[in-house]
């Protein structure tokens, strides 16, 4: 049986000490932490697993270098010790990075004051990173010609990290690792509501997306994880909160490559907003805005595509500026804000604090996330594992429940995959040896690709060359991905329609391979459904 529907049975049959809803970052790492000590947890999503605000950030693992202006330092601090966290528990997919940030003469502080605030930012980085350094203009001009310094007075790099994959694949990760611990996870069930029953436990009713059949899931606690949703999942379970949300959206333009130096550029905005270049492969991420709206739902406007242009333009020598026309994808996402909602509807978006609360409903064993960040997911599943142990759940001892697997596992992959030539098998863009590419992706999982490559030397050719996939990947990933249609996998497992145009993707015939391995009689379905 496949493995969604095996799960679907799970959560029709079992009871559960918690049920989390939403598989963003929030909901995954809960369960991650929670499976990880002995909970028996089940996690659902009324989309694909990180298919909502956690597939849309800028992807950096950061301590928030602009909170500091708004003398956030406690927070700052908070999340510079994640970043620092992670950068050494997921050291293949977490990734310290350089950040060359240019100042114009017009720009409200004297660059010596950045250049201080940088030097603080590293000291309550733990001096975890690369230090920062002041940079002239002519010392810009001679490592970035690209950057236009007409109106420049200096620049300064700093380090911070990113995450080399992307968000969806990092989030999918937590609910791989949960799941392989006995979470019964399943995306595409949407949550209805709950209620407790006579002996109060929760009864959530709920709809399968796929199938639109309706069934109840059990659990003893209830933790709403549905990010820019969890006020109104609170609304259909009557939860009244201290906290609310507030929403502010953002977007960026993913573009061609605008240059080879592997760091990220970064300006302050005409909004006076720190605004980046991120490099993502053989592209370029721009972004980002932050603007107040209601509705969770957003796109990207006319007047957001002009703003992320005509800014990046302003500050760049490109021998065209960037049209609408060159943009490959664009990516659109509301922040979920923790606001008290007595401080009430007005506050500016642009100067609330990013601080995640975990608010307790003690007597009806109920939990809401409100807020946060990808960098702060793990301080998020080691206070959802307080919560839940103090609402009555017996965990087992506390233990590092995230990272990659060990040394030795390491070692002895690495060992498998250079005797098998993988190490020479290298990615025409982004010159990643294959052995590399599938430890980072996959980590031990990636042993079974080995044992596949081993019976049948094709297995290592390209499948999706532009993208770096291989025909080993595909039966793993229609195991144990969990891909109901196209774009969880082109968009949220992998990230080949942010890096490939639709026209050249639908061409590929690489595509349809894959499309017959990971939905086998539905293949032409599913892709008439992604393009049409
Ligand atoms: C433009 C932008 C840039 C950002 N950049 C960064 C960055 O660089 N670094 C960083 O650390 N953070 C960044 N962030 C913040 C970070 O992305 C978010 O804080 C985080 O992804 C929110 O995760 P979440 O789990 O709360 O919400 P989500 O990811 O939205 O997850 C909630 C899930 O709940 C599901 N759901 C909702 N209702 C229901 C229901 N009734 N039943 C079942 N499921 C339901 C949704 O489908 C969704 O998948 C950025 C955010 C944005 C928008």
């Amino acid at each position: 049986m496949k493995l969604r529907d095996s799960n679907i049975k799970r959560l029709q049959a079992e009871s559960f000490d918690v049920l989390v809803i939403g598989g963003g970052i929030n909901g995954a790492v809960s369960v991650a932490a929670l499976a990880a000590r002995g909970a028996k947890v089940a996690l659902i999503d009324a989309r694909d697993f990180a298919g909502f605000t956690s597939q849309q950030s800028s992807n950096l693992v950061w301590g928030g270098i602009k909170y500091m202006e708004g003398y956030e330092f406690g927070l700052v601090a908070g999340l510079c010790k994640s970043r620092n966290e992670l950068l050494d528990s997921f050291p293949s997919t977490v990734k310290e990075i350089r950040f060359l940030m240019t100042l114009s003469r017009k720009f409200r502080f004297h660059p010596w004051i950045i250049f201080a605030s940088t030097w603080l930012y590293w000291l309550l980085g733990r001096g975890k990173t690369r230090t920062p350094r002041l940079l002239s203009m002519a010392q810009i001009r001679e490592s970035e010609p690209l950057i236009d310094t007409s109106d420049g007075r200096a620049g300064i790099e700093y380090s911070d990290a990113f995450l080399h994959d992307n968000d969806a694949r990092f989030v999918f990760n937590f609910v791989r690792s949960a799941m392989d611990k006995g979470c019964a996870a399943v995306n595409y069930i949407e949550s209805r509501g709950a209620m407790r029953d006579s002996v109060g436990h929760w009864k959530t009713e709920v709809k399968d997306q796929v199938s639109g059949n309706t069934f109840t899931i059990r659990s003893k606690i209830l933790i709403n994880a549905a990010g820019a949703y969890v006020d109104q999942h609170n609304l259909l379970c009557d939860i009244d909160t201290r906290y609310q949300h507030l929403l502010s959206k953002g977007i960026h333009l993913i573009v061609p490559q605008i240059s080879e130096n592997h760091r990220v550029l970064a300006f302050f905005a005409s909004d006076e907003r720190l605004f980046f270049a991120i490099p993502m492969a053989n592209r370029t991420c721009i972004g980002t805005t932050d603007t107040r709206v209601h509705n969770p739902e957003t796109e990207v406007s006319d007047e957001d595509r002009d703003f992320v242009l005509s800014n990046i333009n302003a500050r760049l020598n490109l021998a065209k500026p960037l049209q609408p026309e060159d943009v490959i994808a664009e990516r659109c996402g509301v922040r979920p804000l923790a606001a008290l909602k007595a401080s009430g509807n007005s506050l500016d978006v642009k100067h609330m604090s990013r601080k995640h609360v975990i608010e307790v409903t003690d007597n009806r064993r109920h939990i809401s996330i409100f807020g946060g960040k990808l960098t702060d997911c793990l301080n998020v599943g080691d206070e959802i594992c307080e919560q839940v142990a103090q609402l009555g759940i017996e965990l087992q001892p506390a233990r590092k429940w995230y990272g990659e697997p060990d040394a030795q596992t390491r070692t002895e992959f690495f060992r498998r995959a250079h005797a098998m030539g993988l190490d020479e098998i290298v990615a025409s863009d982004t010159h990643e040896a294959l052995s590399e590419r599938l430890w980072r992706r996959y980590a031990a999982n990636a042993n079974s690709m080995l044992d596949a490559i081993e019976k049948d030397a094709t297995l290592a050719e390209p499948l999706l060359e532009q993208a770096g996939i291989r025909r080993c990947e595909i039966a793993y990933l229609a195991q144990h991905e969990m891909i109901v249609k196209l774009e969880d996998y082109l968009r949220r497992r992998s990230k080949i329609e942010l890096l490939m145009s639709r026209e050249i993707l639908q061409k590929s015939a690489g595509l349809k391979e894959a499309c017959e391995q990971l939905f086998g009689n539905e293949a032409q379905q599913r892709m008439d459904e992604y393009f049409n």
